[in-house]
């Protein structure tokens, strides 16, 4: 009596024209061995986890089996990577298909570190299970925190080392997302394709994504409308990460998902002590990624997006320019609107007061001369036990906490209310660096996944303010070496 794992694939991306993506299967490894499976992300699949856990399912995650239904493929993409334009595509990635959900919707589901692809260049096409347990930490992590995000249905390993700087584990994670369309699908696109595959594109991501805007296919602005509507979904997802001090680290054009999610974890890091400077990747030497920039390299990034789809927006060139800058320069507005909302719930306040963005700016400002910790100053805000804090004694922030219970009492909600507002809206455990360290150098390096799990089952539930997230406030040590993440 074997229980169907529940695969229902659909392959609607390979019904694109051609150039969009290469057959290809993941390449076997070894003898694979299943590390961690998201039962409840399974669950939400429509699959079976118990069946998951078996050794078929355990080959098909490994891609050594390919699951009825899939089509395997490469996608084709370039991207702006720190600014250069260069052709990408998934170099270490297949996606299998797409499962459609009992209740019909439509995930990818890709496996990343699954080996060579003709968009290799010169890596191995692998992964190492540290970056890949990573991923899965702090994606899942996102998820919780209530910020879209692809997330992580497994982990395995492959039985095969990969050699970076030394030989490591290798791993493939499979990947659920909305889809791995990015902004540099459609940059490709507009370089290497006709205009139709563009067009033929942008129908498709519309249909997939944006489907109100689909319904009204007799208006000529269907494209200028389809790229207002990414414009406001990446402003309230960068919106949503500086409320939470995530730092993405790798913001490239083929790192910006259409779907409006977040989109490859690999430098990625939440920031400790609050300081818009904050960088974690080795690689950004210049700070291009800085958790201050991220919402200006949003909208460069959009305006690359918009660059590529300038043919769809009108045939005269500098009509269609027009209609672009005036859709990116709403960015900004949606942008401050969602952070600055979002702030005032962090401080617990419902209504609007044309005060309340200096208010915010103030404390920040505070957090950043006093090195304040971001996550436990807003916790300690929302528990009213300031005495922990880096500002406990600083005569200017007696001044703003002042200021700021003056403006809690001209709202007519009580303090009460006030009070689980912000609990709902400052989370009292982010996936702090060190405990993700701690995490994986016990997995990686002793095979003792308990570290880990303790940690997932604390992050799944951030805004819980009780002793399982209690655990984990606690700062790194003080360190002459800032920490760094290498992608
Ligand atoms: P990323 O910086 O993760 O966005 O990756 C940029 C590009 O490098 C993508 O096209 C990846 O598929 C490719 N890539 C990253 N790591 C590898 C690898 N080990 N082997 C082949 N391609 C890779
Ligand atoms: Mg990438
Ligand atoms: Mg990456």
């Amino acid at each position: 009596e074997k229980v169907e794992a529940g695969w229902n694939f659909d392959n609607s991306y390979a019904r694109l024209p051609q150039g969009f993506f290469s057959s290809q299967n993941p390449v076997p490894v070894q003898s694979p061995n299943l590390i961690i499976l998201n039962t409840e992300l399974a669950d939400a699949l429509g699959l079976n986890s118990h069946a998951l856990k078996s050794d078929a399912s355990l080959d098909i995650f490994a891609g050594n089996k390919i699951p009825e239904g899939a089509q395997p493929l490469a996608q084709a993409y370039a991207g702006h990577q720190f600014g250069h334009f260069t052709m990408l595509g998934d170099g270490r990635a297949v996606l299998l298909g797409e499962q459609i959900t009992p209740t019909k919707e439509r995930f990818d589901i890709q496996l990343k570190g699954s080996g060579r692809t003709s968009f290799s260049r010169g890596g191995d096409g692998r992964a190492a299970l540290g970056p890949m347990l990573r991923e899965y930490i702090i994606s899942e992590a996102m998820h919780a925190l209530g910020i879209p995000t692809t997330r992580s249905l497994a982990v395995v390993t492959t039985g095969e080392p990969v050699w970076r700087e030394t030989g490591l584990p290798g791993a493939i994670l499979t990947r659920v997302a909305a889809s791995h369309i990015r902004v540099g699908t459609f940059q490709y696109a507009s370089r290497m394709g006709t205009f139709e595959d563009l067009k033929e594109l942008a129908d498709y991501t519309i249909q997939r994504h944006y489907p109100n805007i689909q319904s009204s296919e007799e208006n000529n602005d269907k494209y200028i409308r389809f790229l207002q509507e990414v414009i406001k979904r990446q402003a309230f997802l960068v919106a949503k990460w500086q409320l939470v001090g995530f730092i993405h680290g790798v913001m490239n054009t083929d790192n910006m998902a259409i779907s409006g999610e977040t989109i490859d974890y690999g430098p990625c890091a939440f920031m400790d002590s609050f300081d818009p400077a904050t960088v974690f990747s080795s690689i950004d030497t210049q700070g291009r990624y800085a958790y201050g920039n991220q919402p200006y390299i949003a909208v460069w990034n959009l305006a690359r997006l918009a660059d590529s789809m300038l043919s769809l927006f009108a045939e005269n060139q500098e009509e269609a320019i027009k209609l672009a800058e005036a859709s990116l320069s709403s960015y900004s507005k949606h942008f401050q609107q969602e952070w600055l909302n979002g702030m005032r719930a962090k401080l617990g306040l419902f209504n609007e007061e044309e005060e309340d963005e200096s208010l915010v700016k103030e404390l920040l400002s505070l957090m950043h001369s006093y090195k304040a910790d971001y996550t436990n100053t807003f916790r300690s805000l929302t528990l009213g036990n300031m005495e922990d804090t880096e500002l406990s004694d600083a005569p200017e922030f007696k001044q703003w906490y002042e200021q700021w219970e003056k403006r809690l009492d001209r709202q007519e909600e009580s303090r009460d209310s006030s009070g689980h507002l912000m609990q709902k809206s400052n989370p009292a455990i982010i996936p702090r660096n060190h405990r993700v360290e701690e995490a994986l150098d016990a997995a990686v390096d002793d095979g003792d996944y308990t570290v880990m799990n303790s940690l997932l089952e604390a992050l799944a539930d951030p805004y819980a303010y009780s002793p399982v997230q209690e655990k984990y406030t606690a700062l790194p040590q003080a360190s002459d070496f800032p920490y760094q993440t290498y992608c």
